[in-house]
């Protein structure tokens, strides 16, 4: 069994992966490495304003209101629940498609966005109660007792 991960993830995107149905996190490299497995997603100390208006703000807008675990769209600086990475796969610049997704004008997701790696997501499970935690640069393990208390809280 491989250690839980932690990915820091700035508002509202968090919240849209746990919540809202955001599969693909966009990122300029491969942080992944070959790591396939759970991660648990950090809700980063800033936010990033464009997901409220973007294509992203968009998807959001009917299902980022309300609470969970004691957090919301807005909250930072918690572990708000974990996600299982299923896959990490490349995405060029100029390009009219995800080459993953296997066809014309087609992307692996909505969510996917054109000359970045894309971080497969999928079975996005909250806390019951979200903890508070400091970020992390790229894919961490979590320290054990972190970890356990995630995966207590975690719901199913
Ligand atoms: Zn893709």
């Amino acid at each position: 069994v491989s250690p839980l991960r932690i990915l820091t993830v700035r508002q509202p995107w968090a919240w849209a992966i746990i919540h809202g149905g955001k599969d693909v996190e966009n990122r300029v490299r491969n942080l992944a490495g070959n790591y396939r497995g759970p991660i648990a997603i950090h809700a980063g100390l800033s936010c990033d304003d464009r997901g409220w208006i973007d294509k992203g703000g968009y998807h959001l807008t009917r299902r980022m209101g309300g609470t969970f675990g004691g957090a919301t769209a807005s909250t930072t600086g918690v572990i708000l629940g974990v996600v299982n990475l299923t896959g990490v796969h490349h995405a060029d610049r100029d390009a009219l498609e995800c080459a993953e997704a296997g066809g014309h004008d087609t992307w692996c997701s909505k969510w996917a966005d054109p000359g970045v790696w894309h971080l497969t997501l999928s079975n996005p499970r909250p806390l019951a109660e979200t903890i508070p935690y400091k970020g992390a640069l790229g894919l961490r393990t979590l320290p054990d007792d972190v970890a356990a208390l995630v995966l207590e809280r975690v719901t199913s």
